[in-house]
């Protein structure tokens, strides 16, 4: 019987709302598959980051979209890369011969072995474009639930929606996106599925990402957004019971990160403005610290010396909101600048990173919902919000379970795994050949044909850096050949393993 795959994606979904009241359906599908108990997000953990290391299997130094936002120093001027543009995205990805992304994606994997991606994602543009950025060109479906202009190819797109569209509009912020799920699930069983069975499907919805952002984690309208996906994720578990697993479809259901809760605002353009830096949130003359706004801290300095690192690094040392903080390596281990850790130990090093990277300060508090994780901000919204980007155990925790004849089922794996795994699972149960820009490893441990004889110790690391009194410490899990984010914060303590 031929193997298919078809992932079903929650966006922002943290595991810890998956239960029997609120997503029944995916509860489900625990029953029937295997759960992977300890998955993780890469670092950022922002959404176009995880899709790209979701599609080439590759942390953000092999794929190179190391930011929803970076600055482009490759040319001049720099230029400013909003990656949501879907159209700036296709437009970079023509001019550097196709380099947009640096790791092969599952799009180019799998045409290359002449088999079939489909995308429908009604998340933003871009986000949609980074699933398959080629898909244009590879003449590969591509459906969002949102944007017209997305589609690819125009006349297979043009006859799904001929019976299922016209597509909703983008909602409101605050407001749960709810129509395009459904509208997708149903392309997705009436049309993409019958017509075309690709090899591999990824459907992703955009909630509860969106009201968690605008709404708060654990809000009504959040709950009601879960809700919802989780009825549409229903639909799709009832045909693959009856046909999808016995025609031979692999089904994932996953996240790309979690949520954590904005407590405090604070300015990083204050900080860094004291230190004496004229600063902007895009490059520009006379400016000499471009912050990229969004919750993952980024700075470019114009000049970059030791001294200037130095002198940024420790401005945002001195504040009572900043978290750790990574620069270029030294060696493996420490940055260039003392007190930070090395790009190359979150695997976020690349020719776009930016000078310094930082996370907010996060904690274990509790927000009004009753969920763990809180940080500081800096953006115009209010506090009580989700926000991810960081590396809080919360932001990094996210959802997979897998299900159908070559998983274990009714199973949990405590073992590590993360997003980067999933895209060489899939190609290894296709027999597609991986390609060799891949970081992950194939979860060899869900497979019905291997015993728990045959699975290894896992290995803990912890690194710390301190200088001047700031001290921080990232803690990583290896196994099979792959690492792990586990949870970096500021201070010495071990409370990424308080959970
Ligand atoms: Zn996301």
């Amino acid at each position: 019987m031929k193997t298919s795959c078809l992932l079903v994606g929650f966006d922002g979904l943290r595991p810890d709302l998956v239960g029997p009241e609120l997503t029944p359906n995916l509860c489900r599908l625990k029953a029937e598959g295997l759960t992977f108990a300890n998955h993780v997000s890469v670092y950022p953990s922002e959404t176009r980051v995880v899709f790209a290391s979701l599609v080439t299997g590759a942390t953000a130094d092999r794929h190179g979209i190391i930011g929803n936002r970076y600055v482009d120093r490759s040319i001049q001027p720099p230029r400013y890369v909003d990656t949501a543009d879907a159209a700036l995205l296709e437009q970079i990805d023509l001019t550097s011969g196709g380099r947009l992304m640096t790791a092969t994606s599952l799009g180019e994997a799998l045409k290359t072995a002449g088999r079939s991606l489909a995308v429908l994602a009604s998340n933003s543009r871009g986000a949609t474009r980074c699933l398959n950025h080629k898909a244009r060109s590879l003449g590969q479906i591509c459906l969002s639930g949102h944007f017209d202009d997305m589609a690819t190819p125009k006349d297979v797109v043009a006859d799904i929606l001929k019976s299922v569209g016209p597509l909703p509009p983008a909602v409101e912020p605050g407001t749960p996106d709810l129509e395009a799920q459904t509208l997708l699930t149903t392309a997705f069983l009436d049309h993409v599925w019958p017509r075309h069975r690709p090899d591999v499907t990824l459907l992703w919805y955009s909630e509860p990402d969106l009201s968690s952002h605008f709404s708060g984690i654990g809000a009504p309208e959040t709950r009601r957004a879960v809700a919802h996906t989780d009825a549409e994720f229903g639909r799709i578990l009832d045909w693959w019971l009856v046909e999808g697993r016995g025609s031979g479809v692999q089904l994932f259901a996953a996240s790309d990160h979690g949520h954590i809760t904005a407590h405090k605002r604070v300015s990083v353009a204050d900080a860094m403005r004291s230190a004496g830096f004229k600063t902007s949130s895009a490059p520009g003359s006379d400016i000499d610290a471009v912050i990229v706004p969004g919750h993952v801290g980024a700075i470019y300095l114009t000049s970059p010396t030791e001294g200037n690192l130095a002198k940024a690094a420790a401005a945002l040392m001195d504040t009572e909101w900043c978290g750790p903080i990574f620069t270029r390596g030294r060696n493996d281990v420490d940055g260039v600048v003392p007190g930070t850790l090395a790009q190359g130990l979150v695997m976020a090093e690349h020719g776009r990173s930016p000078d310094l990277y930082f996370c907010f300060r996060s904690d274990d508090r509790v927000d009004h919902y009753g969920l763990t994780g809180g940080t500081y901000f800096d953006n115009d919204r209010r506090s009580g919000l989700g926000l991810h980007g960081g590396l809080h155990p919360k932001e990094l925790a996210s959802l997979a379970v897998a299900a159908g004849s070559h998983f274990k089922g009714g199973a949990k794996s405590d073992l590590p795994s993360g997003v980067p795994d999933i895209a060489p699972t899939m190609l290894h149960l296709l027999g597609t050949p991986s390609p060799t820009t891949i970081t992950g490893r194939v979860l060899t441990e869900a497979l019905e044909t291997t015993h728990d004889s045959q699975i290894a110790q896992t290995k803990v690391e912890q690194f710390q850096a301190e200088s001047a009194g700031f001290v921080q410490t990232l803690e990583r899990t290896r196994y099979g050949g792959a690492t792990y984010l586990r949870g970096a914060w500021r201070g010495a303590d071990s409370s990424a393993s308080q959970d």
